[in-house]
């Protein structure tokens, strides 16, 4: 039979794991594919890991790796993608958010209609804070109107994509990586199913709304040019600006005479001026920051133990 690859990130996961895995194996019941889990435990500071050793004793096609340290779920993503070996790869939260029970119509839809990836999507944004979806739609709106690479609102790391599409993923090696940004950069004939919110199983979160702020400026920043040029933009209008002042003063005061010192608005000028220069050298370190930090290359995470080859 062929293999379905399920990755996990894990992160404090010791509480949801158990009932995500017989969760999964209910579900593969049903289905004609033998499921192979890569656990990635992302430096864990619970006793995720001791419940995986548990997990692939029960379990023979219970893989996990452990990274040194807690690398973020961008790196645990590249890891599993990394390790895994299936025919077909799905990438699940651990906390059953992503309902296993759609695996089944996920894989007859990508093998019936030739799809590639079949992405998940959220129908609706129940549950959340107002001001986060807010946010979230405002990010959205942002990233596609300045960035080349389409995102789609609501879709989830949730999918299901074909040997060749992981491959095409693996190929991109950036050490900065966003892989919203990246599922959708390679392409391939993807369709997405909506579904239903839900709670988390067990444990918490680990966003809250300055991380995720972070992690949609990354998104920006990492898939798209625009305030680059944006602050090109906004110095050439400066420009232009200062100019035609320039020749108004210069013609009035030769006209009609009239040196009248004003340092409030040379004040207000200076101040906006040097306001916008730091503003978009502001902009230009951020990229400058990737640069350094992908000159540096970096393993983007290291790997403490595991359980396979
Ligand atoms: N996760 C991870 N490393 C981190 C944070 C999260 O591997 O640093 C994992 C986490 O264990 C979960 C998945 O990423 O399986 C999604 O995290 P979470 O449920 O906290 O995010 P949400 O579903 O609220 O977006
Ligand atoms: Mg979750």
């Amino acid at each position: 039979m062929p293999e379905l690859s399920v990755i996990v990130p894990c992160f404090n996961e010791e509480a949801a794991l158990p009932l995500f895995i017989d969760e999964v194996e209910k579900v593969n019941l049903q289905m004609d594919v033998d499921i192979v889990y890569y656990f990635v435990n992302d430096g864990s500071t619970d006793q995720t890991l001791e419940v995986l050793k548990q997990l692939s004793k029960e379990n023979s096609r219970v893989c996990y790796l452990s990274f040194s340290r807690n690398f973020g779920k961008e790196a645990a993503l590249l890891a599993g993608l990394e390790a895994t070996k299936g025919e077909f790869v799905t990438v699940m939260d651990a906390d059953l958010q992503d309902p296993p029970e759609l695996l089944p119509k996920m894989l007859n839809l990508l093998r019936e209609e030739n799809y590639d990836v079949i992405g998940m999507k959220r129908a609706s944004r129940n549950g959340e804070p107002v001001i986060r979806s807010y946010f979230s739609r405002l990010f959205y709106r942002i990233i596609n109107s300045v960035s080349d690479t389409k995102m789609i609102d609501g879709v989830r790391d949730f999918r299901l994509m074909t040997r060749q599409v992981v491959d095409a993923i693996l190929e991109l090696k950036e050490v900065n990586r966003f892989s919203k940004g990246l599922f959708s950069w390679v392409g391939f004939r993807t369709t997405y199913l909506s579904y239903e919110n839900r709670e988390r199983i067990a444990g918490e979160t680990s966003w809250n709304f300055w991380t995720l702020l972070k992690y949609s400026m990354e998104g920006i920043v990492n898939f798209s040019e625009a305030p680059l040029t944006m602050a090109a933009f906004v110095g050439i209008l400066s420009c232009f600006l200062s100019f035609a002042m320039m020749l108004y003063y210069f013609f009035r005061d030769l006209i009609w005479n009239n040196p009248v010192p004003g340092w409030v608005s040379t004040t207000c000028i200076i101040l906006f001026i040097g306001g916008m220069q730091l503003l978009c050298l502001g902009i230009i370190g951020k990229y400058i920051g990737r640069i350094f930090l992908e000159t540096k290359k970096r393993p983007i995470y290291l790997i403490k133990e595991k359980n396979f080859d």
